[in-house]
């Protein structure tokens, strides 16, 4: 084994990658960037049954998003290929014969119908579930009875019944683990692919793994791999386990707590900076109080020391949060690039497209203190593109205030504005305060229905310095739309 690390993220295309998987990943790329080692990528395709035709693409979509690079693996290949265990079913076929021909696996050819009696006899007795190890000891005519009948057998390992088998855990510390609680689980199955045990210790092995990172959830195979890796006489790398992730109620993180596939983040306006910074947080930390972190500060700090053992919590609003912060560090002319793409999809259908750059470039000083995910963006300034605003009519009049003072200020407001030759900021606010003073209302309760009028909304970015990208034009017309609401309510 060499000296330097090198880690795999190991998928099996079963599903979308969900903020579990890749935060295993993430762990995995930063302790291997922190440590100048090599991270690896290996498909573990071998459940045929399983597999989800786009689950690949999306996977490595979402490495690809979140900046996730690999060394070796899909698509960038290396010198320990191929990444992909379905194109290596001959390396574990010639594990399994080894292990057999020196006794350390079987052939067994138990009916699933066996099985199932079997199991069904287990628990009605309260007896430990697992292989009652029937085909451990068959003759050899036995054998070949079994295989004049055709049955193709699967090949289990021959698990010791006595001893202890542990490992430090680099997260964990010591875990040890009776042997006689281990069945002798399946190696080979019977259409010639490898189990997820078999496969992962032969590749381990031959891709020279040195750290295992992986979720807690695999903490019962280890003892099964590490027999393994003695019965091949392999030297076996680190392990480390990552604690689970719970929701904020304390629960098995699922869809429910809106973890589904870590592209639709992607698909929510989120950003991979924050992500990242999100995900590195799930089980690690810096110290107790950090929690804005770049890319390099992650690498430069990651250590499996400050991996802690206790459950992580999912907490979406920290996540949106976070966003808002990564949102904000973005240049304009980042931003602007990333919200265009929301803009044109996001925005309802009757907004003509394509949706001009230039003019949303004026939105975007406005908005950006106040929208946390880039599809907010749409939400939050549909109005600037808007041709009809919907609002109701007595969201118009502010404090104090009634329809007919309302109507009364628009009115006054409207032939104010209408002769103004400068539609910039300082002349609207001029304007504006005076025309308040000259009304006897406070500035409120002049700004409040015209910025109703010409947002539609209550809360809406700085009043003068939107109504200045709207333009004189638009301003005087949704001020006559508002005048009519009132007239008419
Ligand atoms: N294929 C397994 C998974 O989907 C890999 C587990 C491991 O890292 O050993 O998570």
């Amino acid at each position: 084994m060499t000296n330097s690390v090198r880690v795999r993220y190991a998928p099996s295309p079963t599903g979308y990658p969900h903020v579990g998987n890749i935060r295993t990943a993430l762990f995995n790329w930063l302790f291997a960037r922190h440590h100048n080692g090599s991270f690896i990528v290996r498909i573990e395709d071998t459940d045929v049954t399983r597999k989800v035709e786009d689950a690949l693409e999306a996977i490595l979509d979402g490495l690809r998003w979140l900046g996730l690079d690999w060394d070796e693996g899909p698509e960038v290949g290396g010198k320990y290929g191929p990444y992909f265990q379905s194109q290596r079913l001959e390396l574990y076929r010639q594990t399994v014969e080894r292990l057999v021909s020196q006794g350390d696996a079987y052939y067994c050819y138990c009916s699933p119908q066996r099985l199932k009696e079997m199991r069904a006899e287990q628990v009605r007795h309260k007896q430990p579930l697992g292989y009652d190890r029937h085909c451990r000891h068959l003759s050899e005519e036995e054998r070949s009875a079994k295989e004049k009948e055709g049955v193709t057998p699967v090949v289990r390992f021959q698990t010791p019944l006595t001893g202890q088998t542990g490992f430090n855990d680099l997260i964990r510390g010591q875990v040890v683990f009776d042997n006689n609680t281990l069945d002798d689980f399946i190696l080979l199955k019977s259409d010639g692919y490898p189990t997820y045990h078999l496969a992962s210790v032969v590749d381990d092995h031959l891709m020279d793994i040195s750290h295992v990172l992986r979720a807690e959830e695999w903490l019962s195979s280890t003892p099964r791999h590490l027999l393994l890796y003695q019965a091949l006489e392999f030297e076996p790398p680190q392990f480390a386990h990552l604690p689970m992730i719970l929701g904020t109620d304390r629960a098995k993180l699922s869809k429910r707590h809106g973890a589904s596939s870590i592209t639709e983040y992607r698909g929510q306006g989120y950003l991979p900076e924050s992500m990242v910074n999100f995900m590195a947080l799930l089980g690690w930390s810096l110290d107790d109080r950090t929690e804005i972190l770049s890319r390099q500060e992650l690498i430069d700090n990651f250590s499996l020391e400050r991996v802690s053992q206790t459950a992580a919590i999912f907490n979406h609003e920290k996540l949106y949060w976070m966003n808002g912060v990564s949102l904000r560090e973005l240049s304009h002319e980042e931003l602007l690039r990333k919200i265009m793409p929301f803009l044109e999809s996001e925005l309802p259908e009757e907004v003509k497209r394509p949706i001009s750059k230039e003019y949303v470039s004026r939105i975007v000083p406005l908005i950006r203190e106040r929208i946390n995910t880039l599809a907010e963006a749409a939400t939050y300034a549909d109005f600037f593109f808007l041709d009809e605003l919907e609002y109701d009519a007595s969201s118009l009049m502010g404090k104090k205030m009634s329809a007919e003072t309302t109507l009364k200020a628009l009115k006054a407001a409207q032939e104010k504005l209408s002769l103004l030759e400068s539609f910039d900021h300082d002349s609207l606010e001029g304007t504006l305060r005076s025309l308040a003073e000259e009304l006897g209302l406070n500035a409120g309760q002049l700004f409040s229905p015209l910025r109703v009028a010409t947002t539609g909304r209550t809360a809406a970015p700085p009043l003068f310095e939107t109504m200045v990208v709207l333009g004189k034009e638009r301003c005087l017309e949704r001020i006559m739309v508002a005048m009519e609401k009132l007239g008419n309510n």
